[in-house]
């Protein structure tokens, strides 16, 4: 994983460590190792959020799930070239009692995919197969790299592999640009700058696997696919993965700061080394390529740059806690329950402060964990069948009935 540009100035005000914490979203514990979140129930819900938002759009394109294992052969990884590029600087490899053979907690999920594709013979006309999933991986950090969830010894990557003929790359690669763009706009990053990573012409050629003609191929495809585009993106020689080339994108935050989000690399390596083919239109076997990409990254660093990106104010459809029911007093709480319910049933994010404290500190509290509405039940509203609304950040916005208010609320919602 590339770094942030911005260590120098991360701003102690603004630290998603403190305010991580102060929201309940995560902690670490010495006891269960440095590097190694903790999602507490709130930062759960954050994540699972994002989990869910591109689950559906990875759906609507054509994406399938899947699931591996944390752990691998180690064979599997010298296989793909992980052991040599990665081996020193993971845990060393885990042992069978009998030390017969040897596990690694995963670096990459790339080779778990292969042997998913490999699982069954693939025709032209199955192709392509995009397989996505969550994956956690398992990197060993110096313990003076370690930084809140920017640098972590395990981060779980929104990882997805694209199988498919070359003929398709072009449009596979556009789609999946779009695909980070969509991302990028409901995440609130509209300032974004892209970068193209080729290799250096100076280099000896033995630093790069693949032939020529691959590599070729690959480059122009991925200028093709910035230029029909129509993306304003830098080109850096030498900046390409040994194995081929990418387009990195980066986010500017509203504490004016670039952060590297979501890559998309071209790869003709592995499936050479896993030796993965379709069969094409005579029943030949041919080689598909691969398109590695991550919109977010990772979800512990796209988090930790979420909460510094808003100061803790996540939009209405990322924060754990949407509304909160504040009863003016403990008379008011059938009322309460009422419209609770009334919210669940609308898939509102809510619950009851129902603590015997003055409403004023309710209403401070709920400010502190900045939830985005609060709903303020007295005598007057229950009489009526209303209720008053304070939005967060905004102070009271009015007493509505009880339709126009959850319509209030609604407008937030996606
Ligand atoms: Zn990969």
């Amino acid at each position: 994983m590339s770094d942030n540009d911005n260590s120098k100035d991360s701003s102690n005000i603004i630290d998603h460590r403190k305010i991580g914490k102060k929201l309940k979203f995560f902690i670490f514990s010495d006891r269960v190792g440095m590097g190694l979140p903790l999602w507490l129930p709130r930062g759960t819900i954050f994540r699972k959020n994002l989990e869910e938002f591109l689950n559906d759009i990875q759906k609507k394109s054509g994406y399938e799930m899947i699931v591996t294992p944390h752990i691998g052969h180690k064979k599997l990884y010298v296989q793909s070239g992980h052991w040599n590029k990665y081996g020193k600087d993971s845990f060393k490899p885990i042992q069978t009692p009998h030390k017969k053979e040897e596990f690694l907690l995963k670096p990459m999920n790339c080779p778990h995919h292969c042997e998913i594709y490999r699982s069954q013979e693939w025709s032209y006309r199955d192709l392509p197969k995009r397989f996505a999933e969550f994956g956690t991986v398992y990197r060993y950090e110096q313990t003076g790299e370690l930084h809140g969830l920017t640098r972590v010894r395990c981060f779980t990557q929104d990882d997805a592999h694209i199988f498919c003929t070359f003929d398709q790359l072009l449009e596979e690669f556009k789609k999946v640009i779009n695909l980070v763009f969509y991302v990028f706009r409901h995440l609130g990053f509209l300032d974004h700058t892209v970068r193209v990573s080729l290799r250096d012409p100076k280099k000896n050629n033995n630093f790069y696997i693949g032939s020529e003609k691959n590599w070729k191929k690959s480059e122009e495809v991925i200028l093709r696919a910035v230029q029909e585009e129509k993306i304003n993106a830098s080109i850096n020689y030498g900046e390409a993965a040994f194995y081929g080339p990418k387009l990195d994108f980066l986010v500017k935050d509203s504490l004016g700061r670039n952060w590297q989000l979501g890559t998309v690399q071209i790869d003709y390596n592995l499936p050479e080394r896993f030796d993965l083919y379709y069969r094409g239109k005579n029943n030949e076997k041919h080689r598909p390529v691969m398109i590695h990409r991550a919109p977010f990254g990772s979800l512990e660093r796209l988090i930790a740059i979420l909460i510094e990106h808003t100061k803790g104010n996540l939009p209405f459809w990322l924060a754990p806690t949407q509304v909160v029911i504040l009863p003016i007093t403990d008379r008011n709480i059938m009322y309460a329950k009422k419209i609770l319910n009334l919210m669940l049933s609308y898939n509102i994010r809510v619950f009851i402060d129902s603590r015997s404290e003055k409403i004023n500190k309710k209403i401070r509290d709920s400010e502190d964990y900045k939830i985005p509405y609060m709903v303020i039940l007295g005598e007057k509203e229950e009489k009526n069948e209303m209720i008053s609304l304070r939005r967060h950040g905004v102070g009271d916005i009015g007493i509505f009935t009880i339709s126009n208010g959850i319509k209030t609320i609604f407008k937030e919602k996606n």
